[in-house]
């Protein structure tokens, strides 16, 4: 029997594998434990429900058994999506002869005894549930021969009918085949998605358990289609794997200890964000879970550094203390319960965060050349590295922000500038905005007045609607220096705005920020009113596109860009600049490869 998890995970190398689980001994190897039937105390708290709701969920309990086993080349079949045929083949410790049969019994587990052990599981089953119900719904054939054991033998049970073990010599490890799934309960078969969907699911498992184990080598096979190939190798490899991403210079190794959870994390930058979350995968102490909790606190970290409508991508491997873990509150085991949640998401949070602003974040975008016709974004030089948050250590926020030798504008609306002899492009207006929003939140964190009053008041017509808004949305306003006063039933005076917005003029400045906040309610409900203001008094104060800039306003505002906490993306998510790579230019002119 192993633990859960990375097997081995514990901190032995620098590429990124789990550190030592807190509190936990040094893995051993003992005798294999025989499989016996949980005393009723011990059942009776195993969490209920459906265990096998679709074929996804056979393929994830056949592997968890086949990596409980110590299996290292797992390989698994399916056939329409694995309602026609699943076949799990593993080459681990394998089950005596004599235990196949109670195998099936209800509560028939060797990874624990009692429901003491329940709060301290550290295999990925415990229930001893998944055999028996995945073999009342299926006709399921198993093939075994046990570490040590002369031959092997073969049982085949179906519908729940269990037949006697009879003689079968294969090497040492188990074969599982599950056919014809849910063939006596059709009712099961109508609560399924389509047949792509199911597909994707059984993949989305196998990917998940392959992040779990990646000294285990995974191979998935649909219809004899090599859907999934994984060799052993390290954690940080696996996740560039499964995240399916070519550059490591597009990944970021994330490795901390906190006092609620040790964190090994691989980030994509902000450019590889994704329009869904498919591509987000958490382990807790090993085990592959969903987790709003942490997917909350992903965007947390990366909050302003992508669009609110892109997902980063990221593996986040979290180790906490066993006893701070409830694992056996899903039926599935798909979801855990931390004892100490608001510690472990501001913990992640935290340390997520400061990785991701230790590192340049420029996004590298490639043109047309003679291999690659088509302009795409995020096409780093292949050979980078990958992007390491030194730990520790502060660096100046502007100690990653890269040399520019500004040269002009183009379009009114882009700067132009070389750094270390690439090209570089800023939006004048993000950048713009991205300084003036902190320069905003920075007076207000260090008490600095705010507002500034306006010579002559203005007074402003309001639409009834504008006017009912308003009312509520007042203290937000003022929250950031704005002091607006009723002026009869559909009219306010503005008597200051934001000293930021100084220049601008009032009115309009408090019109456009008011409409914006009309156009986001739903948002604003979510995300704070008075962020909302901030952002949309910076972005109205800002420079625009098509204004025109002098050399000597250009360099300020890269100046004071560089000198902003996130320089590399406006508030909203978009980069405020892109880099060119001087090769990729050489590239256009046919001078180099
Ligand atoms: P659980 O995994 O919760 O113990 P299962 O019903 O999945 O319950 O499996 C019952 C028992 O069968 C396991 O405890 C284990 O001893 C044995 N077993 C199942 N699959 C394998 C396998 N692939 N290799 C070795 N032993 C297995
Ligand atoms: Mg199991």
């Amino acid at each position: 029997m192993r633990p859960a998890g990375p097997r081995g995970a514990c901190g032995e190398d620098a590429e990124g594998r789990g550190p030592p689980v807190p509190g936990e001994p040094p893995v051993t190897h003992p005798e294999r434990p025989t499989i016996r039937v949980l005393p009723p105390d011990a059942a009776e708290r195993i969490a209920a429900g459906e265990v096998v709701e679709r074929p996804a969920s056979v393929v994830k309990e056949l592997v968890e058994n086949s990596l409980d086993a110590g299996a290292r080349r797992i390989v698994i079949e399916v056939e329409k999506a694995g309602l026609r045929l699943i076949r799990v083949t593993d080459d681990g410790e394998g089950i005596p002869a004599r235990e196949l049969g109670l195998a099936f019994e209800r509560f028939a587990t060797s990874k624990i005894r009692s429901a003491e052990d329940l709060r301290r599981v550290r295999t990925y089953g415990f229930r001893g549930e998944a055999l028996p119900s995945i073999a009342a719904v299926a006709r399921v054939t198993v093939e075994t021969c046990a570490r040590g054991e002369a031959a092997g033998a073969e049982l085949r049970v179906v519908g729940g009918d269990r037949g006697s073990p009879v003689p079968r010599s294969r090497a040492e490890g188990t074969t599982v085949t599950v056919e014809d799934l849910f063939f006596n309960t059709p009712a099961r078969r109508a609560f399924l998605k389509s047949e792509r969907s199911e597909l994707a699911l059984v993949v989305a498992t196998v990917e998940a358990l392959a992040l779990a184990a990646p000294e285990v080598a995974f191979r998935l096979l649909e219809e004899g289609r090599e859907v999934v190939w994984a060799p052993p190798e390290s954690f940080v490899e696996r996740a560039q794997r499964i995240l399916g991403v070519r550059d490591r210079g597009q990944l970021l190794l994330v490795e901390a200890r906190s006092p609620s959870a040790d964190l090994v994390a691989v980030l994509g930058t902000p450019q590889l964000a994704q329009r869904r979350r498919t591509l987000q995968w958490f382990l807790v102490n090993g085990r592959p879970v969903r987790s709003p909790l942490l997917a909350r606190a992903l965007d947390q970290a990366y909050h302003t550094l992508v669009p609110e409508d892109r997902y980063p991508v990221a593996v986040l491997s979290l180790r906490v203390r066993p006893e701070d873990l409830d694992v056996n509150v899903h039926p599935r085991k798909a979801e855990v319960r931390f004892a100490r949640e608001r510690d472990v998401f501001d913990d992640v949070v935290r340390e997520l965060s400061r990785a991701l602003r230790r590192v340049p974040l420029v996004p590298v975008v490639t043109g047309p050349s003679r291999a690659d016709p088509s302009p795409s974004l995020g096409e780093a030089g292949a050979q980078e590295p990958l992007l390491v948050a030194e730990p520790g250590g502060e660096v100046a926020p502007s100690g990653r922000f890269p040399p520019i030798r500004v040269m002009g504008q183009i379009a009114h609306t882009y700067i132009v500038g070389e750094s270390e002899g690439d090209l570089l492009l800023l939006d004048q207006h993000a950048a713009h905005e991205r300084v003036l929003y902190e320069r905003l939140l920075a007076r207000r964190r260090a008490g600095a007045p705010l507002a500034q009053a306006l010579l002559v008041p203005v007074v402003l017509e309001l639409t009834a609607s504008e006017a009912e808004f308003l009312a509520e949305a007042r203290p937000a306003f003022e929250a950031w220096g704005f002091e607006v006063e009723p002026f009869g039933p559909r009219a306010v005076r503005l008597r200051a705005v934001p000293e930021i917005a100084a220049e601008r003029r009032p009115a309009e400045l408090f019109r456009a920020c008011l409409h914006d906040l009309r156009e986001d309610v739903g948002r604003a409900a979510a995300e704070g009113l008075e962020e909302r203001v901030a952002i949309a008094t910076a972005c109205h104060t800002a420079i625009r596109a098509g204004d025109r800039l002098s050399p000597e306003a250009m360099a300020a505002l890269v100046a004071d860009l560089a000198r902003t906490e996130d320089p590399f993306s406006c508030f909203h998510g978009r980069p405020t600049l892109v880099r060119v790579r001087v090769h990729e230019i050489e590239r256009w002119f046919y001078r180099k490869g």
